[in-house]
This record gives structure tokens, sequence and C-alpha cells, in this order.
């Protein structure tokens, strides 16, 4: 007989999207008329770079003849050195050497993200900020290594608050050490963006203790301020305590395209054991590779025009964010982030919970948002708002708000 991972029996069930779902159909249902400004999602709306659109173009003409036809990509990691090398160059402009073997090519970093417990023994101590990109407490919880779920947390997690007390970023933990220590940043839900300093003391933590640092760094595109670090790698001592995730997505409108890397320094040893040979001999066993026509793709967002129009993207949707901060911000609410980061974190007025404002702002603004308790427990009495709108539809819903207030 078959038995199943009894840990998915624990989860609570995909409870974020689906119920926010259902609570939109339903009031569409009762208000066919009105239209609903959408800023809940968490995904672009802006077409692929021309820059990106040639290359594919390209890439898909030479798959149709022999002589530059394409199979299993048989270079190091199943990636192609043109993109490798294209990323190591990329760390440069930030003043960080990555060796190209230092570089895995994949299809996400939610993928990267997910998957890179299976090179950690299971009882590690994991710790994730709260509120939390859920994906880190999910694959965690699926590998068994999160404990139960009492109804708001994990029993074995530790969980790290992000407030606007502590400036949303996580002090370092008392009593149990934290093994895996899974930090964002341009943080996803709260829009804030890490300082060196910040960053440093993690880094001598994780050091000090033989943790290590998974980094995802998905939005450091869209720092504006010259002061937070667009790598982990910029801290002096990380290259023996973090391993940094990175996509295309956000970076290059790639959510539906697939493109993403992730960089483990050589240095990294634990255990005796290189992480990055692990992880090495991990995907050469799970993981054939992304398509060529996609890693062309993901090359062109690095050559001059290509970065000259995700740039422009960028600056659109960071445009967004401003409209967004400027106009709730000049109407007397806290709002958080949008300035390194597409998403803003908005404090609810008069304390009123999460749920409750999310469904104010549904039903008498038509604004759709996501309600920060979704995102853990301290993302109470906040929402999230994204700037991936386009331009008239983010203007209204910041005159809508306005209008409720
Ligand atoms: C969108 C996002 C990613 C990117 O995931 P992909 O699988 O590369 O599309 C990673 N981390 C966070 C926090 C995100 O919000």
């Amino acid at each position: 007989m078959a038995h199943i991972n009894q840990n998915y029996l624990k989860l609570p069930g995909g409870y974020l999207f689906p119920e926010i779902g259902r609570r939109v159909r339903a009031y569409s249902a009762e208000n066919p008329t009105k239209d609903l400004v959408r800023l809940g999602i968490g995904d672009v709306t802006q077409p692929l770079a021309p820059a990106v659109i040639e290359a594919m173009h390209k890439a898909v003409e030479e798959m149709g003849h022999k002589e530059t036809f394409r199979g299993y990509c048989e270079e190091t990691c199943c990636a192609y050195d043109f993109l490798r090398f294209a990323i190591r160059d990329s760390y440069k402009d930030v003043g960080v050497e990555v060796a190209d073997d230092e570089i895995f090519v994949s299809d996400g970093a939610k993928t990267d993200c997910g998957s890179i417990g299976d090179i950690f023994e299971l009882n590690n101590v994991v710790a994730v900020c709260d509120p939390v990109y859920p994906v880190y407490v999910d694959t965690n919880a699926m590998a068994g290594r999160a404990g139960d779920y009492d109804g708001e947390k994990w029993t074995d997690l530790i969980y790290l608050p992000c407030t606007a007390e502590n400036g949303f970023f996580p002090v370092l933990p008392r009593g149990r050490v934290a093994d895996l220590i899974y930090i964002c940043s341009p943080n996803n839900p709260t829009g804030a963006a890490a300082t060196r300093e910040q960053l440093k003391q993690w880094v001598d933590y994780a050091n000090a203790h033989d943790s290590v640092i998974l980094y995802d760094s998905a939005y450091e595109a869209f720092i504006t301020e010259p002061g937070p670090p667009h790598s982990i790698f910029e801290i002096e001592g990380a290259k023996t305590c973090a391993i940094e995730f990175r996509s295309f997505s956000k970076t290059a409108g790639f959510t539906g395209t697939r493109c993403a890397y992730t960089v483990i320094p050589k240095a990294l040893v634990r255990d005796g054991s290189s992480l990055n040979a692990l992880w090495n001999r991990r995907q050469g066993s799970k993981f054939n590779g992304v398509s060529y026509v996609i890693q062309r793709a993901a090359e062109a967002t690095f050559s001059p025009e290509g970065k000259k129009q995700i740039k422009e993207t960028i600056a659109f949707y960071l445009n967004n964010a401003r409209i967004i901060k400027e106009g709730l911000s000049a109407a007397g609410l806290a709002v958080y982030g949008g300035v390194n980061a597409p998403y803003i974190w908005l404090k609810t007025p008069d304390g009123v919970g999460s749920w409750d404002f999310f469904d104010r702002l549904l039903r008498q603004a038509n604004v759709v948002t996501t309600p920060g308790a979704g995102f853990g427990p301290s993302g109470e009495g906040y929402i999230r708002l994204t700037a991936f709108g386009n331009l008239e539809a983010t203007q209204e819903a910041v005159r809508r708000i306005k209008s409720i207030l």
C-alpha cells in the first residue's frame, strides 16, 4: 500500500487568494454593473520588451533548422554560457564578483526557493519573516520542517515580526538558533528594502552560528534609492553564509515566460560539503534546464536596448507606486513601501482589521486589494496594494479610496 506525505494534510489550503476570489465574485454577482479596479494582483501587466521578443523570434527560427537546432543543453548545469556569463557580468555593476559556475538558471525563483530545502536536513530550524511570501512556509511544511499549523502559525517555525516599529526588518532572534533564514528584500508584501547595516547583522549572525541565509531578491531591479544593496553579496561575509535567488519575472515581465537564477557561492560550506556541489547534484538529477528560446530571451534583458527597455517598464510601475503612496499619504493614511518595490503596505485606519478593510474597499470603493493578515499574523491591520496595474486604473483606485475615507 502506498502512503501519502502526511505533511500535506496539515496545510491550511491556499486560503488567501481563493478567499479573495470568492469575495470578489460574490460582490460582482450581487452588483453586476460595478466595475472593479484590481490592485490585488502580484502579476505584471506590461508586455515583454521589444529586444526580448526579437531574441525569442530569432531563437525560434534557429530551432527550425537542422544546423542550429538545440536539444538538451550540455553546458554547465543545463544553462548556456551566453546567459550565465551575462548574469555574471551584471553582478559586476554592483561590485560583486560571482563565478559563472556559481550561477544556476531555472524556470523560477518560486521553484528554487521551494526546492532548496532538498539539500538541507529535516531538523534544521527555519526562520521566516512575518508577514511572509507563503512559498517559504508552505514548502517547509510539506517537507515536515514546520511542525503543525495551529490556526495562525506553524509550531516549529521561528516567526520574525516585521512591523512599523522595526522598520519592517526582522531583529535577530533570541533563544532558539535559526539555521535557515529566509529574507526577501525588497520585500513582498511590505515593500521595504533592507539597508546594508540591517543585512550585515544577519550575515554576522549566520556566520557566527553556521546558519544559511536564503535571500530572495526578486525585486532588486525596483531599488531606486542609493542605500539598499541589490545583492546580499555586497555585504562582507555573505559568500560564506548566503544563497541568492533572482528572477526575470518582475525585472523583465517574465511571469509567463519563466526564467530565474540562483547563486550559490563555492565558499559556502556546511558539514564539510559545498552547497554549490550539492545543488549541482540535485539539479542534475531533477532538472533538465530552461528552453533555449527562453534563455535567449533572458540574455536579451542584459543587452543595452534590453536594459533600457526593461528600465522604462520598471519606471512605469514605480510611477504607479508613487501615485498610490503620495495620494493615500495626502489623505492621511500611513503608507509604507512603494519606493524600492512595486508594493504599497497600507496601515488600515482606526485599527480596522485587514479583512474588514478589504471588504470596505471592495464594497464602497470597488477596489480589490490583498489583506495583510493573509501573509502572516503581523500583517493584521495592513493591506497590500500593487503597482502592477495600468496608469488610469491606479489613479482611479486612489480617487475612489480617498472618497470613502
Ligand atoms: C514574484 C516573486 C518571485 C518570482 O517568482 P518566479 O517563480 O521567478 O516567477 C520570487 N519571490 C517573491 C517574493 C515574489 O514575489
